[in-house]
């Protein structure tokens, strides 16, 4: 995989793309079982992050995501800012001075998507981005240890993430603001799942064109 970091602005256009086009289906979601800001909160951090391409596309990998990392921290209000900060913080450190490849990157996604659990202290089953997060990273994990192309990676990805989603209607949410309502989550997707779901799926579909 010698994708460079040139491709970061048309993956961060397709991330804003597909939020934008799902914000209101979103934002009912958080509506019914958070305060209904996750896309204004998730639209803020991405527009941060377009105001950078430029300088983006100077870095390499692990420069890149950290600077990402600290965007979305300083830019989004909510837990998914800090959460999702933490994360790309994660993936700077483990991808540090190695060259970006199948493998690289999937240590790296395990390696964020870890640190945003200790950071939420939360896991798979408690009704959160998680839930997307946790099944994706381990099919990469998967994928790189087969030695499985890249291409056949990404066409496993967005089923992983669909199913994820899908999880988390019948869990009972015990972390974030949804917790405050109990059993009263128990039929709703959550928003954040839903995100992660949706900007997966349109980072995979823009790196299957490359
Ligand atoms: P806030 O909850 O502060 O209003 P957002 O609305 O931006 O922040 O994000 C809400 C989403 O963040 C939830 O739908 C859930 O997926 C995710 N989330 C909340 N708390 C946690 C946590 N402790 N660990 C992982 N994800 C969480
Ligand atoms: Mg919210």
């Amino acid at each position: 995989m010698s994708i460079s970091t040139q491709i970061l602005p048309e993956l961060i256009a397709a991330v804003e793309q597909v939020i934008e086009a799902n914000a209101e289906q979103v934002t009912a979601l958080d509506q019914a079982i958070g305060d209904g800001d996750h896309v204004i909160n998730l639209q803020r951090g991405l527009a941060a992050l377009s105001q950078q391409h430029e300088a983006l596309v100077e870095l390499e990998w692990s420069s890149a995501l950290k600077k990402i990392g600290m965007t979305l921290m300083s830019s989004v209000g909510g837990a998914s800012g800090s959460l999702y900060g933490t994360m790309f913080l994660a993936m700077s450190k483990s991808a540090s001075s190695k060259q970006m490849d199948m493998a690289v990157f999937a240590g790296a996604f395990e390696a964020g998507v870890e640190s945003m659990k200790q950071r939420g202290k939360s896991d798979l089953g408690e009704k959160t981005m998680l839930d997307v997060l946790i099944p994706v990273a381990d099919s990469l994990l998967k994928s790189a240890a087969d030695k499985q192309s890249l291409d056949v990676a990404l066409s496993e990805i967005p089923d992983v993430a669909a199913a994820g989603v899908e999880a988390t209607r019948d869990m009972l949410a015990t972390k974030g603001r949804a917790s405050f309502l109990g059993e009263r989550t128990r039929g709703c997707i959550d928003a954040g799942a839903k995100t992660a779901q949706l900007m997966i799926t349109a980072i995979v579909q823009v790196l299957q064109k490359v």
